[in-house]
């Protein structure tokens, strides 16, 4: 049915047995995920409750277990992981909900895929990357980020979807050098065909570091759908900017940074970034070395062209995508294609 079956190894022909649901999985099984899961080690722990590494049938999968105050992002993550049509080699793999009762505390559980490569930042932060490298893990984020923000009409269409919260901790690396878009406890989707948007969208949320302008200084007309996804793509050139850091061209590198490293602390608030991004119109750095090197002079091109004050300037997710597949297919051809990478 979908691809995720591959990895679930069932023999008993429950399959056949599917919820019709995203996950792909019976909603028989769903309800006893949690009992047939053992929790392995604790991989991630913030605010918002753990992430842990555990076994299920054999394999490793990923647990994020919400705490109960937190109730509405784990329902708002699990519905849209339901979302018919979801599935995409570059969105996280999800596996099932549960809710569970553990010593008479209600736990809430979100089970995906696991990759042990951990975040985007987490590897940015670790390694170094060649340029072929940071051209597969920007394409597959455009790709999944492209898929997500795009309607695919029909009735068993799949409605556009914003994310509202792009970062590099939210994008997952795969063991293939490939990423894989993660934490939709924020996300928004729309349908032309019924015009209609779910959650009535609320300004102050996301991180604040990577807050578009227009939400800075509260401009942003929340009704517009697509006011939404231009707000992803701004996060998006923040993104691509932490990676092109982190290539080497002529042996030259800089160490990994978070955006605006430079301008704000550890705990940016909401008046710091808009004094930074609004007021004092504040962007990124692109270093010197990059001039000189086709593919980093070409992503810096292609972040100023998404992290643009004017979101209607910005390009579209699509956009971005085909150039930075472009560039790909440019540094092969490259005569010097064998030593560039
Ligand atoms: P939150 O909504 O609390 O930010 P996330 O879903 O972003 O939770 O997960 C928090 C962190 O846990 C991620 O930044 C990543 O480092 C790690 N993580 C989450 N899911 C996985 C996974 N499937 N495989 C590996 N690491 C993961
Ligand atoms: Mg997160
Ligand atoms: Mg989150």
């Amino acid at each position: 049915v979908s691809s995720s079956h591959d990895n679930l190894k069932s023999q008993d022909g429950y399959l056949e047995l599917t919820s019709g649901s995203g996950s792909g999985l019976p909603l028989l099984i769903q309800r006893t995920l949690a009992k047939q899961i053992s929790l392995a080690e604790c991989i991630g722990k913030g605010r918002y409750g753990e992430v842990w590494r555990g076994i299920w049938h054999g394999e490793n999968i990923a647990v994020k277990i919400f705490f109960s105050r937190d109730e509405a992002s784990w329902s708002r993550e699990t519905e849209i992981y339901s979302t018919v049509l979801l599935r995409h080699e570059n969105i996280l793999g999800y596996i099932g909900s549960d809710m569970t009762s553990v010593n008479s505390c209600t736990q809430l559980w979100l089970v995906t895929h696991y990759h042990s490569n951990g975040s985007l930042y987490d590897h940015l932060n670790r390694n170094p990357l060649n340029r072929r490298h940071a051209l597969s893990l920007a394409i597959t984020t455009m790709a999944g980020l492209a898929h997500l923000h795009s309607e695919i009409l029909g009735t068993q269409g799949k409605p556009a979807i914003a994310h509202r919260d792009i970062k590099s901790k939210n994008i997952l690396v795969k063991a293939n050098g490939t990423c894989a878009i993660a934490d939709f406890g924020l996300a928004v989707t729309h349908s032309q065909t019924t015009g209609e948007t779910q959650i009535a969208p609320n300004t102050r949320v996301g991180t604040k570091r990577y807050m578009a302008p227009e939400l800075l200084d509260e401009s942003i007309d929340m009704d517009c759908f697509e006011a939404l996804k231009r707000v992803d793509m701004y996060a998006v050139g923040l993104v691509l900017w932490e990676l092109a850091r982190r290539v080497i061209s002529n042996g030259i590198i800089e160490e990994y940074q978070p955006p605006f490293y430079d301008r704000v602390g550890n705990d940016p608030s909401f008046e710091e970034m808009k004094k930074v991004v609004c007021i004092d119109q504040q962007r990124p750095v692109l270093p010197n070395r990059w001039a000189s090197d086709p593919v980093l002079s070409s992503m810096g091109k292609l972040m100023k062209e998404c992290w643009h004050f004017n979101p209607h300037a910005r390009l579209p997710a699509l956009r971005v995508k085909k150039t930075l597949i472009k560039l790909a297919m440019s540094l092969e051809q490259s005569p010097a294609g064998g030593q560039m990478v």
